[in-house]
């Protein structure tokens, strides 16, 4: 019996909230003197014609970490949105070619339209986004944590302070005078346990001369080094300096620069941040392809509250297990709750919610008032 074809969905509206979100920790500091106090970040709701709404974050690490800043997230959305009404949300392919059509470049403005589309298809669907991604491996997935830059031996204490938390991996923020950046290797190193995994993040902080220094004073320490320096030239040139395990993160921003690490050997890990590439489609297109090229992944979002760390969960537990080098949870960071459903850590550890889409509904007190409306 031939059954009536489903309507498509379509998208009747585009509503953007902003939301300040503060750190447990007061403040959050990396290379070259960045701090954040306070994150600004922006939740955005996709309304459909199908009695369905999805939600999206984005969240830029403060405007001078990426070619990102939160009030042009806010900015690009407004441009943007228009053009997605009367479009179907749940057609992935052809609503990001479309947003590239009409917006170039500014791959973190079309991230949190994405991520809310991907929460539409898989509440229409009844299946969480982690299952549209390909379906989860085991129970859950390791965590790394974020070590802010302090001094030597107030990073070193947080190693074991984080670790009384469950986590086991350790990004220590360095990129700083490079003498005191070895101190600080040497000292997280030391508060390590057998099992525990370091990295030493950069953020693009060394000249190559100071990345030199660095690598080769750590020659004897277990540590992964993380983006030295700003360009990808630079940071090739301190991989060939290094017999340390090296990450690229700031300088992966698409296929051609995964595919040009990986041709290149310039990365045994890279670092896949869900807004630098421009979503959950670009995201996991970058994620299947690196399963494929035989390279390790953390993956994470610049940073974000509960709707951001939801889709980190689908994204990372729908990677297969020994790819997926560490994720984050930025929710645990932000003392601001503004969804429900979304995954909280245990004992270091993550797990997607089963719940249809990305799981999460929005807390409308902690959002306020809509900064956009649209349709
Ligand atoms: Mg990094």
């Amino acid at each position: 019996m031939a059954t009536k074809p489903r309507k498509h969905p379509r998208i009747t509206g585009v509503t953007a909230w902003q939301v300040d979100l503060p750190l447990h920790e007061g403040s959050y500091k990396w290379s070259g003197g960045n701090q954040v106090t306070v994150f600004d970040s922006t939740v955005v709701a996709i309304e459909t014609d199908a009695g369905v709404t999805g939600y999206g974050e984005i969240c830029p690490l403060g405007p001078a970490y990426l070619p990102a800043y939160a009030a042009g997230a806010r900015a690009g959305i407004k441009e943007l949105a228009p053009s997605l009404i009367g479009q179907d949300p749940t057609a992935l392919g052809v609503l990001n070619r479309r947003m590239d059509a009409a917006m170039r470049g500014h791959p973190y403005v079309k991230s949190a339209l994405d991520m809310a589309c991907w929460d539409i298809a898989g509440k229409l669907a009844e299946l969480p986004v982690a299952q549209l991604m390909g379906g989860r491996y085991g129970d859950g997935f390791r965590l790394y944590r974020a070590i802010s830059q302090e001094a030597p031996k107030k990073m070193a204490a947080r190693v074991g302070d984080y670790r009384r938390e469950g986590y086991s991996k350790f990004q220590l923020k360095v990129g700083g005078d490079p003498d005191t950046d070895i101190e600080r290797i040497r000292a997280c190193a030391q508060a390590l346990k057998r099992g525990d995994v370091l990295i030493a993040d950069a953020n693009t902080g060394w000249l190559m001369h100071q990345a030199t220094r660095v690598v080769d004073a750590v020659k004897d320490v277990d540590v992964y080094i993380e983006q030295p320096c700003t360009t990808y030239e630079e940071c090739r040139a301190i991989r060939e300096r290094t017999q340390r395990p090296f990450i690229l993160d700031e300088v992966i921003d698409g296929v051609p620069m995964v595919l040009r690490a990986a041709q290149d050997r310039a990365a045994d890990v890279i670092n896949l941040k869900i807004s630098k590439v421009g979503g959950l489609t670009k995201a996991r297109q970058i994620r299947d392809l690196c399963v494929s090229l035989g390279l390790a992944m953390i993956i994470e979002d610049t940073w974000g509250g509960d709707i951001v760390t939801a889709a980190i969960a689908h994204l990372a537990h729908s990677t297969p297990t020994e790819f997926l080098f560490a994720a984050t949870d930025f929710n645990s960071y932000v003392t601001k709750e503004i969804a429900s459903g979304a995954p909280r850590r245990r004992d270091g550890w993550l797990a997607a919610s089963a719940a249809p889409g990305l799981g999460v509904t929005p807390i409308k007190s902690a959002l306020g008032k809509p900064v956009l409306s649209i349709g």
